[in-house]
């Protein structure tokens, strides 16, 4: 069976599967090919903190809900050493903009369900437009594997735009 994309995207960390989700609000399809699997990447603790852009965008893309319900609102960063006074860095006054303390862990996994929505959603639509046109979704149909391919990357996200939008 022949895939076709129109953009592959190799890495399904955070950047890898945001841009998927740009591309397919801009009616581009994508494919995001990631080595590891899916419960690895998923329970990979990495980054904690959010600054107020990324908060902005991910919340202009629809991405923002469970964010801003599970999310901690800071203002700036706390060093603790040695029992002397704690130092803030208070990044709200200085930049204006608070931080956001919510998980990469957390994001990856709306990032994934937001993926996993959009290939369901495309899948469903190309179903229903083989029974008209079979030829053609022959040669453009999908195909979702989420556990590590043996020596090659799989496939772990798959949207067609306009089921995104
Ligand atoms: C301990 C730690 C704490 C951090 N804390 C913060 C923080 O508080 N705030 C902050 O903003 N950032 C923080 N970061 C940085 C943040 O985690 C990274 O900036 C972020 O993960 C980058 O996302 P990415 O999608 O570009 O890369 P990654 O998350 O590294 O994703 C890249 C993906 O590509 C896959 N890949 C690589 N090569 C291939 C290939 N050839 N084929 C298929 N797949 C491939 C990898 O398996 C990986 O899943 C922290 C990082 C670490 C490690």
């Amino acid at each position: 069976m022949v895939n076709r994309t129109q953009v592959a995207i190799i890495g399904g960390g955070p950047a890898g599967l945001l841009l998927s989700h740009l591309l397919a609000l801009g009616g581009i399809d994508s494919a995001v090919l990631e080595r590891q699997s899916r419960a690895h990447v998923l329970r990979r603790i990495r980054a904690g903190v959010l600054e107020a852009g990324t908060v902005q965008l991910l919340r202009d893309v629809g991405l923002g809900g469970r964010m801003d319900r599970e999310g901690h609102v800071h203002d700036g960063v706390a060093i603790a050493w040695e029992g002397k006074p704690r130092f803030l860095i208070d990044t709200r006054k200085h930049t204006g903009k608070p931080m956001m303390a919510y998980g990469q862990t957390a994001i990856t996994e709306d990032l994934y369900a937001a993926r996993d929505a959009a290939a369901a959603a495309s899948s469903m639509k190309r179903k229903m437009f083989s029974r008209t046109t079979p030829r053609r979704i022959a040669r453009s149909s999908l195909s979702k594997r989420t556990g590590r391919a043996s020596g090659s990357s799989a496939t772990i996200s798959r949207a067609a735009t306009a089921s995104t939008g």
